[in-house]
């Protein structure tokens, strides 16, 4: 893609145009993968037109980009020393030397141990994704219990809980009534994990996303949108 320049207040914005089948009646913004600003434009929008609307919202686009570079995330390298999320807070990965020819993955005094004889990123990874699935495993059985002795129409029932690493849920519940909870739900704080479980309890009495689940979510978390926010703002952070 072209690099195009237009002078501002500020100095010089730096971007590139690019079209897309579905936009075509509104400009988009956004990051490509450096950083720099691409704008995706109707496609029988000319170069001029596109200038013109960018010279008069520059300082939209500067806010745009502010917000959007402080999101863009660095690809994880699984190197020593890189921070990772564990229960809401980022814990750096210290590499450390084992007899195991696996990696295994210690977590103590702040630190994520990989204690093993080669670290290599594959080998980490895989040690890592094991270890926050037990995690989960344990965390989440235990935040169950807990959430559930809130709901009265959970009372007597036994809910059989499953783990999955998903691209974009958090969470379901099946029609058997069995919840399904996001590994990488492990990252978040414990009140959203809390929520996402609320939020699948719920279903166990209303399937469906009407005013009575709405009323029965109400009560069980009364915080649900809060939560619900913060998951969907930090929901990057912890799919990685
Ligand atoms: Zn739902």
């Amino acid at each position: 893609m072209r690099r195009l320049s237009l002078k501002t207040p500020a100095g010089s914005l730096e971007y590139s145009i690019t079209h897309r089948p579905r936009v075509t009646k509104r400009l988009h913004m956004e990051l490509d993968e450096e950083g720099g600003l691409v704008v995706v434009a109707p496609r029988h929008w000319s170069k001029t037109q596109i200038r013109t609307i960018l010279s008069r919202n520059t300082y939209r686009i500067e806010r745009f980009l502010a917000k959007a570079r402080l999101h863009q995330l660095e690809p994880l390298l699984y190197s020593n020393g890189e921070l990772h999320f564990y229960l809401g807070e980022r814990y750096p990965l210290v590499f450390h030397p084992g007899a195991g020819r696996k990696v295994c993955i210690v977590f103590s005094e702040n630190i994520i141990r990989a204690e093993g004889r080669q670290h290599q990123a594959k080998t980490v990874r895989a040690a890592l994704q094991a270890w926050y699935q037990n995690q989960a495993l344990k965390v989440f059985s235990e935040r169950l219990q807990i959430v559930a002795g809130r709901a009265d129409w959970v009372e007597g029932r036994v809910v059989p809980l499953k783990l999955r690493r998903m691209k974009r849920t958090w969470g379901n519940c099946s029609s058997h009534g069995v919840i399904k909870l996001n590994t990488h739900l492990i990252k978040a704080p414990l009140p959203v994990i809390d929520s996402v479980i609320a939020h699948e309890l719920c279903h166990l009495q209303e399937m469906n996303h009407g005013r009575a689940f709405y009323a029965l979510l109400e009560r069980l978390n009364p915080n649900w949108r809060q939560d619900r926010l913060r998951l969907r703002s930090e929901s990057k952070l912890y799919l990685q």
